[in-house]
């Protein structure tokens, strides 16, 4: 049975090159899956055979991210039309205004990207897994023109309104690590829809306030969710059920 998901993972990143077979361990051991996110094609390409390899704890999302911008449409199309039936959703996709700055084509070029990419989730019927750094309001606004199951706006970082706009439109929020140490992130936490809430690490992202600054593994998580529920006043266990819960309908699959 499994426990929780860890909805927001690079288990493809470089970083994890030496710890992949104890991370795997860990999410047995846990009862963790965990939603392997890409970046490009290439780690799309690595996610599939992880997934494969790793079929009972991994669940592959393909997707371009806004810093792959420049990737080739065409060939990404390709892959997700002949992997289909595999890919749970599609991510990690998105919008990153910091990243191009006051670069506008920059901006637009990932805005053409989240397009396509918003275009494959709709078509495949699938999940998406979304980055908005800086560029919330224009998520929300792109997302508006498509027909789609479950969004989550992964690592969420913009205002109570913004939360509120996106719960509002049905959009799953997931919180990490940050919310052991950050006051804010637990405020945002309290005003969110508890069926929308969703739990993540982001590894191999380090966190320098706590975790020692290690690259984030899957073993993160039940500190994360342990913060989670005395934030919302309820049990570990009780907290665990409504995270399963949420992420069996954002994921439209079996755990
Ligand atoms: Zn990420």
């Amino acid at each position: 049975m499994t426990t929780l998901v860890d909805a927001h993972i690079h288990l493809t990143d470089e970083q994890f090159a030496g710890l992949l077979q104890p991370a795997m361990n860990m999410l047995r051991s846990l009862d963790i899956k965990a939603v392997s996110v890409s970046m490009d094609m290439t780690s799309a390409t690595k996610n599939m055979e992880l997934a494969s390899s790793y079929v009972d704890v991994v669940i592959p999302f393909a997707g371009i991210h806004p810093w792959s911008a420049n990737e080739n449409t065409e060939d990404f199309t390709d892959f997700v039309s002949k992997n289909s039936d595999k890919i749970a959703g599609i991510g990690e996709i998105g919008l990153d205004r910091k990243y191009v700055s006051d670069n506008e084509d920059g901006y637009s070029r990932q805005k053409n990207m989240f397009e396509h990419m918003l275009v494959l989730a709709e078509r495949f019927s699938k999940p998406t897994s979304i980055h908005s750094r800086g560029s919330v309001d224009d998520v929300l606004d792109m997302l508006q023109s498509y027909k789609l199951k479950g969004n989550l706006l992964h690592w969420f970082a913009g205002s109570k309104k913004q939360l509120q706009r996106a719960t509002d439109m049905g959009c799953y929020v997931s919180y990490g690590p940050v919310l052991v140490y950050s006051e804010d992130k637990r405020s945002l936490l309290r005003d969110t829809p508890r069926e929308l809430v969703l739990v993540e690490t982001d590894g191999p992202v380090r966190y320098a306030r706590c975790f020692e600054d290690r690259v984030a593994l899957p073993s993160f998580l039940p500190s994360v969710v342990f913060v989670l529920a005395k934030t919302l006043g309820i049990d570990y266990s009780n907290a665990c059920d409504i995270l399963i819960q949420n992420s069996r309908r954002y994921l439209n699959r079996a755990l």
